[in-house]
């Protein structure tokens, strides 16, 4: 048979104790395949990351009733960042979307995003404009986190933007590129850059089950994404060394002027110990200061992400297109 002409276009699910809400994806999912076949050749890749309830079962009926359909389990939960990126890896399309299971990003949107893709975008944000089925804390955490990620030099992340979006090839094996452990998929593909469009959309309530994104996962994606997009933390003892040096300097000022117009009198030795303890504690956090400098730079460099990553090429040899996709200075 001779190849397919149409693009081929996969749709990741990670999926964890989605017993409830599974029933639903499998519907929509259907529909939207149905749907899509007309222009694209489309693959469905579900990840089953550990599930301990029906998840992987069910799963497993439909990728066998379904063709394009195929499912992938996780020998335990590995968290939605690894499930994520083990269907990004398995996927095959020029165009990889990425949706959760709960139907909160809602598949009728992913035409609309292809139809961006197809003008040229290579990556889609799904933004959302609102969060609706979301507590008070859960939209007041996440407007404080993009807020807090953005000044401390994060700013390639799209804000209100989650993990439903579209890559194109390129795009994706930037971002498969990269080997760092602690993976925050939002800020890694921000950093790749290419050319950007957002499509807008209403957040629906979960379909069914709850969510499994507990305080403490959230907290950990949270320090995750911050500790990856920036090394500025490690940055403030300097800060604080600093400013302290200078309150330091004015406190000392005020201790000898008040001591020598008799004012005040302290104990002896005390004024002698204050100093002493108050300098070696600028002294102490300005050399974490300067070791966060370095320590800063090494995690840059076992990062060992790409120094670049060429959008286009012109007059050159089309390797030359991966060839300046630079590993290292050498490259
Ligand atoms: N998920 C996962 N592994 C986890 C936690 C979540 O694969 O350890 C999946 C989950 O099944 C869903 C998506 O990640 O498809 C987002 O999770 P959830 O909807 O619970 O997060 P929330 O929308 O509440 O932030
Ligand atoms: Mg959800």
């Amino acid at each position: 048979m001779a190849p397919s002409s149409r693009k081929r276009v996969s749709l990741v699910v990670p999926c964890y104790n989605e017993d409830e809400a599974f029933p639903h994806l499998r519907s929509a999912l259907c529909d939207l395949i149905r749907d899509l076949n007309f222009r694209y050749e489309v693959e469905a890749l579900l990840v089953d990351d550990g599930s301990r309830d029906r998840t992987w079962s069910q799963i497993r009926d439909f990728a066998r009733e379904f063709p394009g359909v195929r499912g992938l389990s996780l020998s335990r939960n590995f968290g939605h960042q690894a499930a994520l990126t083990c269907g990004y890896r398995h996927a095959t399309g020029d165009a990889v979307i990425s949706l959760d299971a709960d139907l909160q990003d809602p598949p009728s949107v992913i035409v609309e995003m292809l139809e961006t893709w197809e003008r040229g975008a290579d990556v889609v944000y799904a933004v959302r404009r609102n969060r609706a089925g979301e507590s008070r804390f859960k939209k007041w955490t996440a407007a404080g986190f993009y807020r807090v990620a953005r000044y401390l030099g994060a700013s390639s992340l799209r804000a209100d933007a989650g993990d439903f979006r579209l890559l194109d090839r390129r795009s994706l094996d930037a971002v498969l590129a990269m080997p760092e452990r602690h993976r925050f998929l939002r800020g890694m593909v921000g950093w790749v850059g290419f050319s950007t469009a957002d499509v807008y959309y209403d957040r629906q309530a979960r379909i069914a089950g709850h969510t499994k994104y507990p305080l403490r996962k959230m907290l950990g994606l949270a320090t995750d994404a911050i500790v990856s997009c920036s090394s500025v933390p490690l940055r403030f003892p300097y800060y604080f060394s600093v400013s302290a040096a200078g309150l330091c300097v004015l406190y000392f000022l005020y201790l000898l002027i008040s001591q020598a117009s008799g004012h005040t009198q302290f104990p002896p030795g005390w004024m002698a110990l204050m100093i002493a303890v108050v300098s070696f504690g600028c002294l102490i956090l300005c050399s974490l200061g300067v070791l966060g400098e370095y320590v800063g730079r090494i995690y840059e460099q076992v990062k060992s992400r790409p120094l670049y990553l060429v959008r286009e090429t012109i007059g050159m040899p089309p390797e030359a297109a991966v060839r300046g996709n630079g590993r290292s200075m050498a490259a």
